[in-house]
Formats: C-alpha cells, sequence, structure tokens
C-alpha cells in the first residue's frame, strides 16, 4: 500500500463535495458526532482517542491530510458556556495531544486549531486540529485551506485506518508520558 503522506500534498487523491447535500445532512439529520460515538456505519469516524470524557477521531471531509476532530461524548453545544472549567481544560488536554502528535507524525509547517459549529446544523461542540503542510502557499492557508473548492481528500479506507491508527499510537504515547494530574 502506498503511503498517503510519501506521495505528497498536492498528489493526494481528491473527490468533489456537494455543498448542498452536506448542508441538507447537517441541517436535517442526526448529530453527526453523537452518531459517530454510536457507531452507526453512515457515519465512519475513525479513532484515535477513545478517553472517558472525549474522543479524537479523523474528520470525514477534510481537505488536509490527518485532520482530526475532537468532541466531548456528552452533546454538549457552547464552546466554553457548557463547561466548568476544569472540565474544559480537560478537552484542550486531548487538544494538546492531538496536536502534538500530528506534529510529530505529519509534515507540519503549522498546526490549525479552531471550533465553529451552528446551531442550526452541527451543534456538538468540536475543536478542529488540522496540520497545514509545508509549502502551500500564503493565499491557500489559513481558512483557505479548509476551502473545499478543490475538492476533499479522498484516501482508500485502510489509508485512512492506517493514519489513523499512526496518530492513536502517538497520542496514546504522549499521554503515557504527561499523565494527568488531575
Ligand atoms: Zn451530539
Amino acid at each position: 500500500m502506498t503511503d498517503p503522506v510519501s506521495e505528497g500534498y498536492e498528489q493526494l487523491a481528491r473527490r468533489t463535495m456537494d455543498p448542498a447535500a452536506y448542508e441538507r445532512r447537517a441541517r436535517e439529520g442526526p448529530c453527526f458526532v453523537c452518531e459517530v460515538l454510536a457507531g452507526n456505519p453512515r457515519h465512519p469516524g475513525e479513532i484515535v482517542c477513545a478517553g472517558d470524557d472525549a474522543v479524537a477521531f479523523l474528520a470525514s471531509y477534510n481537505t488536509l491530510l490527518g485532520h482530526i476532530l475532537v468532541a466531548p461524548r456528552a452533546h454538549r453545544e457552547q464552546v466554553t458556556g457548557d463547561f466548568g472549567l476544569e472540565e474544559y481544560l480537560g478537552l484542550q488536554r486531548l487538544v494538546y495531544h492531538v496536536g502534538e502528535a500530528l506534529r510529530h507524525e505529519l509534515p507540519t509547517e503549522r498546526l490549525y486549531i479552531m471550533s465553529l459549529g451552528s446551531q442550526s446544523g452541527n451543534r456538538h461542540v468540536h475543536w478542529h486540529v488540522a496540520p497545514l503542510p509545508p509549502g502551500v502557499p500564503y493565499d491557500e492557508q489559513q481558512f483557505a485551506a479548509f476551502s473545499w473548492d478543490r475538492g476533499v481528500l479522498d484516501l482508500p479506507e485502510s489509508a485512512r485506518a492506517a493514519l489513523a491508527r499512526r496518530i492513536a499510537d502517538r497520542v496514546a504515547a504522549l499521554q503515557r508520558a504527561t499523565p494527568s494530574v488531575g
């Protein structure tokens, strides 16, 4: 099997997205994070960390190789308002470990972390953690790096699973090295 990373960023296969169909699913369908956690095969998420309170899994519609979503298991919506401080910091601990795992596993010029979502769809709060590889032109970085205009990555399932395993191993090693003091 070819290694998607060694093929280079520009060579990765892409497929076009149907933004209207995506919007319908996001606004009318069940919560996709809860569906991933429930193991619904229509929402496959290659889990890279399954903690007691939070999970991390590969994003389905991604433009950056290794784009991970971190979310609480509980269906919370407000990025700060639905958490106590310690609970929030616990989630950020996983965001940190995922970020470091990505930085060590994939060529990363800049690590992106953000939380978006909408009360009209994609309500379950989640953090995007995604590595921007080196060599991307300036005007294709930042928000443009997440644009679906050039399609989304279309990796074979086996490559996604292998990537998820590599990131999961890194996350586990980092968590062992810096265990929670709480
Ligand atoms: Zn949910």
